[in-house]
């Protein structure tokens, strides 16, 4: 006899599709809150996967995206399990802010995973994220994008291990940035990382891309990706498809230096490799006047960009990666 997977408040058997959801307590309503959760379980054993929305709840993205992929699962056929939370931080979500606004004392839980039994409100639901899924997880991705002030492309943090580099490269052919970010930091990659698990996190979008056939496009990208991943597994059918090489290197964040409007250069690329001192943007003041430009501090590439253009001295306007080396390898028994 098969046993029960238990997550959160459902009990899931082989060839069942379950919802239901990790519990936290109550609201001022008095009613139950919990994060939902979409479980399919296949009837053969295989993988765990888990995909991670909304860790930040100006990123619509990941539930978007998780949505198109489930309508493709069939529990019937499945291959071991997905696990789907479309918005782990839902009061954040429902404000539509990076953290949950009536939390000013643990607000990003991006960066306090896996927060704590007996903490703020947020330590306290990653903290309930994390009892669900530590013991339950091989795989796990963690779905960002630039929210609410800027646009991210395809780029993936990848905990620095052989399995999490070889979940990045099952992600497919428009993934080639993968940086390596550490294990034992503050978010679920690196979490589950630590537990030897394969942990990345993804970036693709922003809310300048959340409009009718842009954001079909951008969720169709990312949930191609988690497809592939499957496929790569063995978790469905098909022939997963792969880049024939990944830069790797790491970010720089380049921070305002000036307050005024920030502009993109015209036709700038993404993903693109751009010689230093390149003119990336400029920074006007509210007389028209050029206050300060932006330049690529490297050779590198943009792969983020501030889209809400009011901006103050010292915040974000690009998300620069420098490439330090270009691999064929992160799949076992491909590449070298
Ligand atoms: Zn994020």
């Amino acid at each position: 006899m098969a046993t029960p997977l238990n997550i959160g408040n459902i009990s899931v058997m082989p060839g069942e599709m379950k919802r239901g959801g990790i519990p936290l307590g109550g609201d001022m309503y008095s009613r139950e809150r919990q994060i939902p959760i979409i479980v399919y379980r296949g009837i053969e054993d295989g993988p765990i996967l888990w995909l991670n929305g909304a860790t930040h709840g100006d990123e619509p993205e990941g539930p978007f995206s998780i949505f198109k992929a489930l309508s493709h699962l069939d529990p019937k056929t499945l291959k071991g399990t997905v696990v789907a939370v479309p918005v782990m931080n839902v009061e954040s979500f429902t404000a539509g802010q990076r953290g949950d606004p009536l939390d000013t004392f643990s607000y990003d839980m991006n960066r306090l995973y896996p927060g704590k039994p007996e903490g703020y409100p947020t330590e306290r639901v990653a903290w309930a994220h994390w009892q669900a899924m530590k013991e339950n997880c091989d795989l796990q991705i963690n779905i960002h994008s630039g929210g609410e002030h800027s646009y991210l492309a395809h780029m993936i943090f990848s905990a620095d291990t052989p399995v999490s580099l070889e979940l990045a490269a099952a992600m497919g052919p428009n993934w080639t940035l993968v940086f390596r970010s550490g294990t034992g930091g503050g978010n679920p990659s690196s979490q589950i990382a630590g537990l030897g698990k394969g942990g990345v996190t993804v970036e693709l979008g922003g809310n300048c891309r959340t409009l009718t056939t842009d954001f079909h496009n951008i969720a169709d990208d990312l949930a191609e990706g988690y497809l592939n991943v499957m496929r790569h597994y063995g978790m469905i059918e098909g022939k997963a498809e792969y880049a024939p090489a990944w830069r790797m290197g790491y970010q720089i964040a380049l921070l305002a230096p000036a307050t005024g409007m920030f502009v993109g250069t015209k036709d700038i690329p993404f993903e693109t490799n751009l010689p230093k001192d390149t003119v990336l943007g400029k920074i006007y003041d509210l007389y028209g006047d050029v206050v300060a430009e932006v330049r690529a501090p490297r050779d590198g590439v943009i792969f983020g960009l501030r889209s809400r253009p009011s901006v103050l001295e010292g915040q974000w306007v690009c998300f620069f990666g420098v490439v330090e080396e270009t691999v064929d390898n992160l799949i076992p028994g491909r590449g070298g």
